[in-house]
């Protein structure tokens, strides 16, 4: 079943519309006061009623929320119209406001050995307004729940799905956010496995919004990581080297940096010698963020590094002269990672 956009139904509808309908329509989508369609008095009554029976106010439906028990993470697995289902978190950042994290595809292609979506396969992509309904199902949430703080900062696209394989649809949700929220391009990260075309695509397209970019990294070593991301293939760490030259060439400043993300799986790739090798990669592209993620556990027999190897490579990097970092874990009680919720619920 093909998912019919809001912008088709509503054309299909209101075909003679002037074109400010769509933006006031599409500009009512975001306001907080409204609640559902009938709240929008802007439009007039008739459009309204038709709008009412053929486009939804949200196109996702709740199908279950959890939360850490310290309140500071909330999990949902949210029901599309095709009933499919899709995962989406809201956490709380250091600046007292919500990072969400979104999905961009049902199910993945990429088959990344550690992670809980990659075993479902790809099911679909996602269309933008069920990328962006994932905001929208935050604000309704967080209107309903006034004890906690209001404002989303930041959009993280880290949820199920591989965002560089839905490109269009990614780039079309997140100029509309852009567009109609405060949340601005450095306040969004787009993480990806590395699809090295559709990183090649956005470096010439002039549509392209410059969030900040994530690159799933996982090893500087050819071989492990092709055992990490069996979708990697031989060139791909020149490959990726030359393009991340070209980008920060042309992008990179105090805002616009690039992050390599590097989930550490005990005795696969955390060794000193894997240190050694990101150390030797990272210093020849230029400057680049090194995030470590702690492995949050999913089947298929991986492990988390310990904490001290942890520690060890983490101080190698740093003594070597890398910017790193540490994800921080959150929502461990709930099962937060990638794909998870949906893994337990079947
Ligand atoms: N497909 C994109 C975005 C989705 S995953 C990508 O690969 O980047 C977002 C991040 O979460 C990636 O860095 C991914 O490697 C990481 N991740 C997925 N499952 C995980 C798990 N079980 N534990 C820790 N990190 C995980």
């Amino acid at each position: 079943m093909a998912i019919q956009t809001r912008k088709e139904r509503f054309d299909t509808l209101a075909p003679d519309e002037p074109a400010y309908r769509w933006k006031q329509f599409t500009a009512a989508l975001f306001d907080p006061a409204y609640s559902c369609w009938s709240d929008v008095a802007v439009l007039p009554k008739i459009l309204r009623e038709k709008i009412q029976t053929t486009i939804p106010w949200l196109c996702v439906t709740e199908s279950i929320v959890q939360q850490s028990a310290k309140q500071d993470t909330f999990k949902a697995l949210l029901e599309v119209e095709d009933g499919n289902k899709i995962e989406t978190v809201l956490m709380q950042n250091p600046r007292g406001a919500w990072t969400i994290c979104v999905s961009s595809q049902v199910g993945c292609a990429m088959r990344c050995v550690f992670c809980a979506t990659g075993k479902m396969g790809l099911i679909r992509n996602l269309t933008s307004d069920e990328i962006i309904d994932q905001y929208r199902f935050w604000m309704a949430f967080l209107k309903k729940h006034p004890e906690l703080p209001t404002r989303i900062s930041n959009i993280v696209f880290m949820g199920m799905g591989e965002p560089m394989a839905n490109y269009s649809c990614v780039r079309d949700a997140i100029q509309t956010i852009i567009t109609h929220t405060s949340i601005g391009e450095t306040r969004i990260t787009v993480s990806t496995v590395g699809v090295l075309p559709r990183l090649e695509k956005l470096l010439n397209d002039p549509n392209w919004p410059h969030v900040r970019l994530a690159i799933s990294l996982h090893s500087a070593d050819p071989e492990t990581r092709k055992r990490i991301v069996p979708t990697s293939y031989d060139d791909f760490l020149p490959a990726l080297s030359d393009w991340a030259k070209r980008y920060l060439k042309k992008f990179g400043n105090r805002r616009h940096h690039l992050t390599f993300e590097y989930v550490m799986l005990r005795g696969v790739n955390d060794s000193l010698q894997h240190a050694k090798a990101l150390v030797d990669f990272v210093s020849q592209i230029g400057h680049i963020r090194v995030n470590l993620i702690p492995y949050n556990f999913t089947d298929g027999g991986l492990q988390c590094s310990t904490s001290k190897g942890l520690e060890d490579f983490f101080a190698y990097l740093d003594t070597h002269g890398l910017t790193v970092t540490k994800r921080r874990t959150m929502g461990e009680d709930i099962a937060a990672a990638c794909g998870q919720l949906y893994a337990t619920k079947k």
